[in-house]
């Protein structure tokens, strides 16, 4: 290199770089271009001095951005060159360096990534050293963050590394041309993890092809497998075997949520299910979701999806999971947890739930340790917008942008996700269900600790839900740092605003089943005039008086007696309940459009029970949908807007049951229920602009889940010239809370938080 024509230049990326094969990457580019210099991983960034000419180092900068790995994500690239004043040592090539350890960088590691498609070519090549093997994997695709035990993302960090690597895969980690060129997950048939299969009483156990094999058998004859994925164990069974799905759900204890279907492929997906293009990339992407599709008529048995017109589809993102499909039907994939309790990680408490349950016949495992538990993704599509029902493997720990500074939001009490801010990024963690059982509170704290280790953001504000009954108002007590209280409906719009980068004051329309409110009642129908910082209660459904306790909610054939006797209609109400009503005893007003929702679903019929979380809403929004798709038409339920902002659906209910004994359909009466709310957010939000003059809304909270609920109010708010704002990095149920809590604890300045924190904490 002529020393006169050679500059200097000082590249830093930050985002998805760690993990993804993007430090071989720079070192095959460097070369290609003619440029010496280093790459290395300080936190989360890759750093790179280049040595070269100006128009090399320019063009070598362009590629880096335009050539990087598929699973990457560069969020931020800054770069200058600089002249050399002569007295530097020109590097003759160009190498990696060793991580470098620090404070203060921008961590991010990368989510888990499926398996791809030059490894699955090599897995079918019986010429190659990795013919069939379930652990193949490159730099570009493996597990990450569900082995990772610190970063940087080095084997020694991760679970991998107490296999020690063979010759060839030693020889392949070091070779800068290899496709596995410092593949930190590198192993083969020789070296790393192995396959087995342990059977019900004294089967002998099996190892590697036999044990995969027994695995195959054992699910074509429509019996249960638990089998090790990437984030926790699944139960298997054939998906068109009725007697096969029945026994996986008395296995589970799991009456009538729907299950998710993986396919062999996309062919064997789209004979099943309809898939836009948008929704194929998205199945077929390395997060590899779960989405949510019209059903085709076909094979599946109608006990996989209960009542549901959808199908939740998914592709395999494991090598073992294609091992197993290449020979087999479609497969329920579910996750394997007991009922309400986090997903089963360990092998030991697998094997243990499968000695209890006689309906699982075997387990197949493997020896790589999962060190970060996640179910599996969910989405569905909202006006060709991709959006979360539940964010974990393949999407944890992705960082989503937002304004610098320390925070932790604990979240809410249910689908409990936590939220790490720092470096301009936050980081929810996975969903870890509700938090009123210890095994739930402590694999929350565990997992806080974990994720707090590895992206190691040093102190920090503390969001928390005020709700005087949740488990995050101790475990916010209990942590250093000024304390942010942020209300439940609160933070369900900020976390819009967040995604959004929305500052200014918005029109928030936050709908969910429950959450504490200002005024110590339970919230959930309500229209906000928010910003970050601030909010204030601008309309909301009237309250109604429902009887109280857990019962209540899960059966909503008491939650719609509540409804009826608001509505005055008490004759034909067992006097019993009658009595309760009127004496107000043992019971809460509520606002909540969630509960009407569970009422509605009752009084028409629907589900008068809950056996999961929103079953009763959930069904009546299939009822509703099913309608809309057949192409049904129906007149809207009447509502009344009351002074001071109260949205009185008695008159509603009134016609409701009227409409129904005069032979209406419960399915046009649950469409016309769906049209009342949409036409009723629409004209309050027409008022509070009239008011404000604010035309941006977001729209959160666990009943926007409800797809056409939420595609109604859009188009008509749409139509009436709002600007309209939706959850999409974040579920718009109670697992996008934390998120929304640190993005108001980032806004409050410190003397706020402090001044804040003298709520009444519990
Ligand atoms: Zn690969
Ligand atoms: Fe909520």
């Amino acid at each position: 290199m002529d020393p006169a024509k050679t500059f200097q230049s000082l590249i830093q990326i930050e985002g998805i770089v760690q993990g993804v094969g993007f430090r071989p990457f720079v070192t095959r580019t460097a070369r290609r271009h003619g440029i010496t210099g280093t790459v290395q991983n300080a936190q989360g960034a890759v750093r790179i001095e280049a040595f070269g000419s100006r128009e090399a180092l320019e063009a070598f900068t362009a590629a880096l951005g335009e050539e990087k790995p598929a699973p990457s994500h560069i969020a931020r690239l800054t770069h200058r060159i600089l002249a050399l004043d002569g007295e530097e040592r020109i590097p003759e090539s160009f190498r990696i360096l060793p991580s470098r350890e620090e404070e203060g960088g921008l961590v991010m590691p990368s989510p888990d990534l499926a398996v791809c498609g030059d490894c699955l070519r090599e897995m079918g090549d019986p010429s190659d050293p990795r013919y069939r093997n379930p652990f193949i994997s490159c730099t570009h695709c493996g597990p990450r963050f569900s082995i990772l035990s610190a970063i940087p993302y080095d084997r020694p960090n991760t679970s991998m590394a107490d296999f020690s690597l063979c010759p060839l895969c030693q020889r392949e980690y070091i070779e800068v041309e290899n496709r596995r060129f410092h593949a930190q997950t590198v192993c083969c048939n020789a070296c790393g993890p192995r396959l087995f299969w342990a059977g019900r009483g004294r089967e002998p156990r099996r190892e590697g092809e036999e044990a995969l094999a027994r695995a195959v058998q054992t699910l074509a004859s429509g019996g249960i497998v638990a089998v090790k994925g990437i984030g926790g164990y699944h139960l298997a069974v054939d998906a068109t075997n009725g007697r096969g799905v029945q026994a996986l759900r008395e296995a589970k204890g799991r009456e009538a949520k729907p299950f998710a279907v993986m396919f062999r492929d996309m062919d064997a997906l789209l004979a099943h299910c309809q898939a836009t293009q948008a929704q194929r990339a998205l199945l077929e992407s390395p997060a590899r979701p779960i989405v949510l599709l019209p059903r085709r008529a076909s094979a599946i048995v109608p006990q996989v999806w209960g009542a549901s017109p959808d199908l939740g589809a998914f592709l395999p993102y494991t090598p073992l999971q294609h091992l197993l499909l290449a020979q087999l039907p479609p497969l329920v994939m579910t996750s394997l947890n007991r009922s309400s309790l986090p997903i089963v990680s360990r092998d030991g408490e697998a094997l243990a739930f499968m000695e209890e349950h006689p309906q699982v016949a075997g387990t197949l495992l493997h020896d790589r340790p999962i060190l970060n538990p996640q179910d599996d993704s969910v989405m569905q599509f909202v006006r060709e917008k991709a959006t979360f029902l539940r964010r974990g493997r393949g999407y944890v720990p992705l960082g989503i942008p937002v304004k610098p500074g320390r925070a932790l939001a604990l979240g809410a009490q249910e689908k409990s996700v936590f939220t790490l801010t720092g470096g301009g990024y936050a980081y929810p963690s996975t969903e870890m269900g509700d938090l009123d059982t210890l095994e739930n509170v402590a694999q929350y704290q565990e997992t806080l600790k974990a994720m707090g280790g590895i992206l190691g953001l040093g102190p920090r504000r503390v969001a928390y839900d005020p709700h005087p009954g949740y488990a995050t108002g101790a475990i916010a007590a209990a942590l250093p740092g000024p304390k942010v209280p942020v209300y439940h409906h609160h933070a369900h719009i900020a976390s819009v605003m967040g995604e959004h980068g929305l500052a200014d004051p918005v029109i928030g329309v936050a709908f969910d089943g429950t959450g504490f409110g200002e005024d110590g009642s339970i919230w959930g129908g309500e229209f906000l005039i928010a910003d970050r910082k601030r909010f204030r209660r601008a309309a909301h459904l009237k309250p109604v008086w429902l009887l109280g306790g857990d019962a209540s909610v899960r059966k909503s054939s008491l939650t719609a007696a509540c409804y009826r006797y608001d509505a005055g209609l008490a004759q034909g109400l067992d006097p019993l309940l009658a009595r309760a009503l009127e004496s107000r005893v043992n019971g809460i007003f509520s606002s909540s459009m969630g509960r009407l929702f569970d009422g509605v679903s009752s009084l028409l019929g629907i589900c008068h029970a809950s056996t999961y979380g929103g079953q009763c809403a959930i069904e009546l929004n299939y009822a509703a949908q099913a309608f809309a798709q057949e192409g049904g038409e129906a007149e809207p339920l009447p509502y009344e807007i009351h002074k001071a902002g109260q949205v009185d659906f008695a008159p509603g209910i009134r016609a409701l049951l009227a409409r129904l004994e005069g032979g209406e359909s419960p399915a046009s009466l649950a469409y016309a229920f769906h049209l009342a709310v949409a036409g009723m957010v629409r004209k309050v939000c027409l008022g509070l602009r009239g008011e404000t003059g604010i035309d941006a809304v977001c729209l959160s909270g666990g009943v926007f889940l409800n797809r056409l609920l939420t595609e109604k109010i859009i188009l008509l708010l749409e139509g009436e010239g709002f600007r309209v704002y939706h959850n999409e990095a974040v579920p718009a149920g109670d697992g996008g809370i934390s998120f929304g809590q640190a993005v108001v604890a980032l806004e409050s300045a410190e003397e706020e938080a402090i001044c804040a924190s003298r709520f009444p904490e519990s």
